[in-house]
């Protein structure tokens, strides 16, 4: 059955990575799905289903609000646009800060306030999902502004279920480990390092953008109809322990 019939749904970040997944498996579900990137729609050449365009980038508030002001009906909506901007507490500069705050940050609190806008408007008990990552519940070392950004976005997901579930509204968001995607080509040749990242995951391998666009649609339908307010961890059970573990028995 078709989880997502006919529901419209709003994609960021959507020419890559996750969020070309969530965009296939919204229209095999059954979606009309609208796929905003910053880039020309005319390159997103992996988006091999139908789908409407929109260029968009969504740390340019009055963009965001004219882009979403124009769209009639939402049902649900995926924040998967995001930025790394790599550098521990030494190296990060407040410009480089700033822009990774007003990417994953800015960016995911605008596009959930203009879109539940236009859900509050036709009465419509939509469902938003964000894009948290393991490194918003713990900390690491290198990546300060990412890691901070992400955890904002759980508290925004938590901040923002508070305000619309009186409207019917569900705000929930995953929390991913390491997923192959654009975003991580940089580990592939990273030897050692990568090995070590993998074995901090309880599943021993990364993942795939797919398996975490399935969690994300799950939490778009209605079969996740009284789930608001929740990051589900999509890590390969990163988040659920600490390895190398010690058996004492
Ligand atoms: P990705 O392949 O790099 O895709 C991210 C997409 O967001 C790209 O198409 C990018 O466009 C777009 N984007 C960047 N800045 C934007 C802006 N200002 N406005 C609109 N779009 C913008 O990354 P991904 O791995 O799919 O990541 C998707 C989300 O999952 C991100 O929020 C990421 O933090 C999160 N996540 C990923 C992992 C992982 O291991 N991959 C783990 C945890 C969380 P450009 O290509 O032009 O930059």
């Amino acid at each position: 059955m078709n989880k997502l019939t006919e529901k419209t749904i709003l994609v960021t970040g959507a020419s890559s990575g996750i969020g070309a997944a969530v965009v296939r498996q919204c229209v095999q579900a059954g979606a009309i799905v609208i796929a905003a990137d910053r880039d020309d729609p005319a390159t997103h050449t992996g988006l091999d289903v139908p789908h409407q365009n929109l260029t968009l980038d969504v740390s340019d508030a009055a963009a965001v609000q004219a882009a979403i002001a124009g769209l009639k009906h939402l049902d649900g909506v995926v924040n998967a646009a995001g930025i790394v901007g790599q550098g521990s507490l030494q190296q990060i500069d407040q410009q480089k800060w700033q822009h990774v705050m007003d990417v994953n940050v800015t960016g995911t609190m605008l596009v959930c306030k203009y879109a539940s806008e236009v859900m509050l408007a036709t009465n419509t008990q939509g469902s938003i999902v964000n894009l948290c990552s393991a490194y918003g519940l713990t900390g690491g070392p290198g990546n300060i502004a990412y890691n901070v950004s992400k955890s904002a976005i759980w508290q925004l997901t938590r901040c923002a279920a508070a305000d619309l579930g009186a409207s019917g509204i569900r705000v929930n968001a995953v929390g991913p480990g390491y997923i192959e995607t654009p975003m991580t080509d940089m580990l592939k040749n990273a030897g050692a390092f990568r090995d070590q990242f993998i074995a901090m995951h309880l599943l021993k391998r990364p993942g795939q953008a797919e398996e975490v666009a399935t969690a994300i649609c799950f939490l778009l339908s209605d079969d996740a109809s009284y789930i608001t307010g929740a990051t589900l961890p999509v890590d390969g059970g990163f988040t659920a322990a600490h390895v190398p573990m010690v058996n004492l028995g």
